[in-house]
C-alpha cells in the first residue's frame, strides 16, 4: 500500500499522540457531526432504505461469490468497446503498468481524478520516481499534496485541517506546483475554491494524460463509473487524449440495475446528497469524443486472498461511502492518520490487515482499534457487519500472535495466552467428562470461596485490575436443582 504511510506506528501509539492534539480534535468533531447528521437526514427521507440497504447487500455477496465469472465477462465488454485490460497482482505491478503506458504517450505529467485505489498503491510516488508529475485534481487532494500531508477520510481526505490551515498551505505551496495562489487570499471557502479553480484549470486543458479510479464497472456493457461533486473529475475523464482507470477487482456489479441501488444509497450515505453532481459513465472509447485511448488496470493487491476469507470478504463489498468514519467513536478521538493506512476508520481496521496481511504491527494493532459499539454497521448501506469482522480478525491476531520487531524485520511471535488457553480447555474438556469430579471440584470451590483472591496474580493482574470478579455461590447450580427439584427436569 502507500508509501506515504511505511514506518507508521502501531495504533495505540499513533492515536495516543493524536488525542492530545486539540486543533485535530476539534477539526474532526465538527466535521464528523456535521456529516453525519446530514446523513441521517437524507436517509430518513427514503421509506425504503432498508430495502435499498438489503439490495445492496445481496447484489455485492452475489457478485463476490461469482467474482471470477463477471471479471471476464467485464473484461470482454471493455474490450469490445475499444478499450484495453490490464490486469496487476500487486501494487508493483500496476505501478509498472500504468507508469509504462504513460511514457509510451510521450508525456510526463498527469492529471488525476480523486482515487483511493491509486493511493493504496502509492501510484504518485511510483510515477515521481519514473519522473513523471502526477496532479491531484479534487480540492482535498489537492490540500493533501500541497501540503505534503496523508489523506486522513476516505470522501475529505484533508479534513483534519481547518480553513486557516489550507489558506496558509495555498499561499505558500500553490506556486510550486503551478499558478500561485491570488494575493490577499483570505480563508473564505469562495476565495479558497477559486484559488484552487485557477490553479487546476490550466492544468485541466494542457493534461494529455488522465488517471482514476472508478466507484463501479459494470460487466455486461463495460461501463465504468465515477461519482463526484466538484466537477473535477468530468475534466480528467473527458479532455486527455489517454485515460488509464486503476479498479480494484471487487468494484465490478453485474448489471445497470445492479448499479441503480448503489447510485441511490451511495450519495446519501456519503455527502447526504440525493445524488452526486456529477455522475461520469464512460464504456470504451468513442470516435472524436473523449479520450481516443482508455486503458483499464484491474487491481488484486490482497483481494484474492481477502475473498478466500468468508468471513472477512464482507469488507470487499465496500462502497467507500465513509459512513462508518463518521459515526465512529475511536476515528472521532484518533483521526484518520492513526490507522497507517489510506482506508481509515471502521473500514480501514477490517480492510487493511486483510490486504496487507497481520504480520506487521500496525496491521496486528488495527482490529483493536474499535470499541465494538456498532455504529458502523447501523449506517452502512451494504451492511457490512464491521464488528464481526474485528472480533474475526482479533482471533485470528491472537492465533497468530504478536507481531515482533526483529531489527529491520516484522515477525510473528507464538501467543503465550493462547499456549495457556488451549491447556484450560483441555481441562475444562476432562473436567465436563467426568460428572462426579466436576460436582466434587464445584463444591470445592464454593466451601473454599471465601479464600479467593479479588485480583488474579501475574499477566491476569491487568484483567482484573479494572474489573470485578464474578463472585461464586454458596452452592453450586447442580446441588441447588437436585434441592430444590429433586433432580426432575421441569421442562418435561
Ligand atoms: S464499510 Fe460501509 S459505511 Fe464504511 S465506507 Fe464502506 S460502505 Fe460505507
Amino acid at each position: 500500500m502507500s508509501g506515504t504511510f511505511v514506518g507508521m506506528p502501531a495504533f495505540p501509539k499513533a492515536a495516543h499522540e493524536a488525542v492530545h492534539n486539540p486543533t485535530l480534535r476539534a477539526n474532526l468533531r465538527h466535521a464528523t457531526h456535521t456529516i453525519r447528521a446530514k446523513r441521517a437526514r437524507a436517509v430518513a427521507e427514503l421509506d425504503d432504505w432498508p430495502a435499498l440497504r438489503e439490495a445492496g447487500r445481496r447484489i455485492k455477496d452475489h457478485t463476490l461469490r461469482h467474482l471470477d465469472r463477471y471479471l471476464v465477462q467485464l473484461e470482454e465488454s471493455v474490450t469490445a468497446a475499444g478499450g484495453t485490460v490490464h490486469w496487476a497482482a500487486d501494487a508493483d505491478e500496476a505501478n509498472r503498468i500504468v507508469a509504462d503506458l504513460v511514457k509510451e504517450t510521450g508525456e510526463s505529467e498527469v492529471v488525476k481524478v480523486k482515487s483511493m485505489a491509486t493511493q493504496e498503491i502509492g501510484l504518485n510516488e511510483a510515477l515521481e520516481a519514473e519522473g513523471i508529475r502526477a496532479y491531484e485534481t479534487d480540492l482535498a487532494e489537492l490540500i493533501v499534496q500541497l501540503g505534503k500531508d496523508r489523506p486522513s477520510h476516505i470522501l475529505v481526505p484533508a479534513i483534519h485541517r481547518n480553513r486557516g490551515e489550507i489558506r496558509d498551505i495555498f499561499r505558500t505551496e500553490m506556486g510550486a506546483w503551478g499558478r500561485p495562489a491570488p494575493e490577499g487570499l483570505t480563508d473564505t471557502p469562495a476565495e479558497l475554491a477559486e484559488a484552487a479553480r485557477l490553479h487546476l484549470r490550466e492544468k485541466f486543458l494542457r493534461a494529455e494524460v488522465g488517471i482514476s479510479g472508478a466507484n463501479f464497472m459494470v460487466a455486461e456493457t463495460g461501463t465504468l463509473v465515477v461519482v463526484e461533486s466538484e466537477g473535477n473529475g468530468r475534466m480528467c475523464l473527458t479532455l486527455p487524449r489517454t485515460l488509464i482507470s486503476v479498479v480494484g477487482i471487487e468494484k465490478v456489479v453485474p448489471t445497470w440495475r445492479d448499479l441503480e441501488v448503489f447510485l441511490q444509497t451511495l450519495p446519501r450515505s456519503s455527502t447526504a446528497e440525493r445524488m452526486n453532481p456529477y455522475t461520469s459513465m464512460w464504456t470504451g472509447t468513442t470516435d472524436g469524443d473523449g479520450p481516443q485511448t482508455f486503458h483499464l488496470v484491474l487491481l488484486d493487491n490482497g483481494r484474492t486472498d481477502t475473498l478466500a476469507d468468508q468471513v472477512g470478504r464482507q469488507a470487499l463489498a465496500c462502497i467507500r461511502c465513509s459512513a462508518c468514519l463518521n459515526v465512529c467513536p475511536v476515528y472521532e478521538r484518533a483521526g484518520g492518520h492513526a490507522y497507517g493506512s489510506v482506508y481509515p476508520g471502521p473500514i480501514g481496521a477490517i480492510l487493511s490487515p486483510q490486504l496487507r496481511g497481520t504480520a506487521s504491527e500496525i496491521d496486528a494493532s488495527l482490529p483493536y482499534a474499535s470499541s465494538l459499539c456498532g455504529a458502523c454497521y447501523e449506517v452502512c448501506p451494504v451492511a457490512i457487519d464491521i464488528p464481526e469482522v474485528l472480533v474475526h480478525l482479533r482471533e485470528r491476531v491472537v492465533q497468530g500472535g504478536p507481531a515482533v520487531r526483529q531489527g529491520n524485520k516484522v515477525l510473528l511471535k507464538p501467543a503465550k495466552g493462547h499456549a495457556a488457553e488451549r491447556a484450560a480447555m483441555r481441562a475444562a474438556r476432562w473436567a465436563f467428562a467426568r460428572p462426579g469430579v466436576l460436582g466434587a471440584g464445584q463444591r470445592l470451590v464454593s466451601r473454599t470461596r471465601r479464600l479467593h483472591p479479588r485480583t488474579l496474580p501475574g499477566p491476569g493482574r491487568a484483567w482484573s485490575g479494572t474489573r470485578e470478579l464474578p463472585a461464586v455461590p454458596a452452592e453450586p447450580f447442580r446441588d441447588w436443582w437436585q434441592r430444590t427439584h429433586g433432580g426432575k427436569d421441569s421442562s418435561k
